[in-house]
C-alpha cells in the first residue's frame, strides 16, 4: 500500500520580512559580519540592518573578551 504524505507547501522566502526578528523590513540583504568562520558562508547574516548592527555588536563584544583573554 502506497501511503501518499501531504507535505506542506514551501513558503517562497518573503524579503520583505527579516527572517531574526519577523518584523516588516526595506533594508533586508546579506551583510558580512565580523566573524571569522572558515566557511565563509557563515561570515553572512541576511537579516535587517537593525538585526545586522545588533550582530556587529554581539560579536564585537565576543572578540573583545577574546581578545582580552590574549593578551
Ligand atoms: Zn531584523
Amino acid at each position: 500500500m502506497v501511503v501518499f504524505i501531504s507535505c506542506a507547501q514551501s513558503t517562497p522566502v518573503d524579503l520583505t520580512i527579516c527572517p531574526l526578528c519577523d518584523r516588516h523590513s526595506s533594508d533586508i540583504a546579506s551583510r558580512r559580519l565580523n566573524t571569522n568562520y572558515c566557511d565563509d558562508r557563515l561570515n553572512f547574516q541576511t537579516s535587517c540592518g537593525e538585526c545586522y548592527d545588533r550582530s556587529i555588536e554581539y560579536y564585537q563584544d565576543l572578540w573583545d573578551e577574546y581578545n582580552r583573554s590574549r593578551f
